[in-house]
């Protein structure tokens, strides 16, 4: 075994959340290792947009440039094509995501495997050490951190000052520091599908809405691309399955409620058709002695939301700032951290349960709820703010929109 010596930060794990930070700290001048067990990222159906609040974030972090460099796209308009509005109405009653906060000019699109690529090279550009193609990975946490990897056959131990876990949903550092994870059962399951030539959809306008048993999401991507799901009830579980189900998934985006919607039966489709259970997770603590969790592997929102990304830079760029603010990074060094998480992903939860209720009650009595909803959140900022936390950031609505009281009176609409 190649012993090493001992560095500031073991980052395990090179997706959004762990590339982020690792290149966050290699910038602040850190020795920092980065392990990532793919050679190269594969599209796994997974988040593509940053939302407007991951957008402060990544420009805190530095990194919003490496993103627009891999192909990313600012897209500015919310149009919610639904069932129970006509499309002019729902063009009409847009939502400028331009004007969610101030100087960001929407939420930025961008391909997953992509941006991992984009922020792995950041953090090697800025002076971490990248290793990719890592096979098993053991943690020690206590007073001295340490971590022995395996690559070609070889074993290295390198001991450190702190060791993130960064390594996603099913996260061997949270297992191996004995943090239980608590998950809820499937909310729904959704499924995507990249698709190509999709020249008539406008680049800078997304949507999400519902017909019949379907929720959809376009989100668009430069070059006549897009992003598209599908989210159905967990009762139908494999109604997109087996050799058809790329031909079936176009067929079903062929909503009524969206004009021109015949453009998906001409789109090609660029990648594999993947369906997830869509659940919320979260781990007992994200801090253990000598060791933190970010991203997914501290606990994950359901991506009926799409907040992940988002999630995943706030983290990043939170424990980066505990470790400059911070001589001994001790776990206290990251109570802040893992209080305000808390706080987050509570919130973010709550937003998830709006949206799955609101949009996926697929009875008369739901969708008569979801014309009232639509309405009321016009109105009301304190009704409108679980949805508003999903572009501007859960801390930057009214802390009342999440009380229990309101969530019941959103439930109640009729
Ligand atoms: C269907 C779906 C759609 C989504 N859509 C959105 C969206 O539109 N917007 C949004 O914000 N979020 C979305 N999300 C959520 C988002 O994708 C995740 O929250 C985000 O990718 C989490 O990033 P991460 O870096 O924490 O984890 P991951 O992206 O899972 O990255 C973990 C990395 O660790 C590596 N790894 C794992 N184990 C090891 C190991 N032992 N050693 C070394 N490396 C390891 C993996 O290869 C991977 O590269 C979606 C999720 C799903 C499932």
């Amino acid at each position: 075994m190649a012993k090493a010596e001992r560095i500031d930060a073991v980052v395990v794990g090179g997706g959004i959340a762990g590339s982020a930070l690792a290149a966050a700290l290699a910038g602040d001048g850190y020795e920092v290792l980065l392990l990532e067990r793919q050679t190269v990222y594969r599209d796994k159906v997974r988040g593509e947009v940053v939302n407007c609040w991951g957008v402060v974030e990544l420009r805190r972090l530095g990194l919003e440039q490496a993103l627009l460099d891999a192909g990313g796209t600012f897209v500015n308009r919310f149009v919610g094509f639904d069932e129970t509005i006509d499309p002019e109405t729902a063009q009409e009653n847009a939502l400028h995501l331009d004007e969610m906060l101030p100087e960001i000019p929407g939420v930025l699109d961008v391909g997953h495997p992509e941006a991992c690529e984009a922020l792995a090279t950041a953090a090697e550009n800025a002076g971490a050490t990248v290793v990719r193609g890592v096979g098993e990975v053991n943690v020690t946490g206590g007073p001295n951190p340490s971590v022995r990897y395996e690559l070609d056959d070889m074993e290295y131990e390198v001991p450190c000052r702190i060791v993130v876990g960064a390594d996603g949903r099913m996260s061997t550092v949270r297992r191996q520091l004995d943090i239980a994870l608590a998950q809820t059962s499937p909310n729904s399951l959704g499924g995507g599908m990249l698709v190509e030539d999709l020249h008539d959809w406008p680049v800078n306008v997304t949507s999400i809405g519902t017909e019949g048993e379907l929720l959809y999401f376009v989100f668009p991507r430069d070059g006549a691309r897009a992003r598209l799901y599908i989210l159905h009830g967990v009762d139908q579980k494999g109604r997109f399955s087996g050799p058809t189900r790329q031909a079936d998934f176009l067929k079903a985006f062929q909503f009524r409620c969206i004009p021109g919607s015949e453009m998906f039966a001409s789109a090609t489709p660029s990648q594999s058709c993947a369906f997830y259970p869509m659940n919320d997770a979260s781990a007992a603590t994200p801090i253990a002695p000598g060791a933190v969790l970010v991203g997914d592997a501290a606990g994950w929102s359901d991506p009926v939301v799409g907040q992940g990304l988002s999630i995943a830079l706030r983290d990043a760029r939170s424990v980066r700032e505990a470790l400059r603010s911070h001589s001994s990074w001790t776990p206290e060094a990251f109570e802040a951290y893992a209080a305000e998480r808390a706080v987050r992903m509570r919130r973010i939860r709550i937003s998830g349960s709006v949206r799955t209720t609101m949009q996926m009650t697929f009875t008369p009595d739901g969708r008569a709820r979801r014309k009232a909803y639509a309405k009321a959140i016009q109105a009301d900022p304190i009704l409108a703010g679980s949805r508003m936390a999903t572009f501007q950031g859960p801390d930057q609505v009214p802390a009342e929109s999440f009380d229990p009281g309101v969530i019941k009176r959103l439930f109640a609409l009729q």
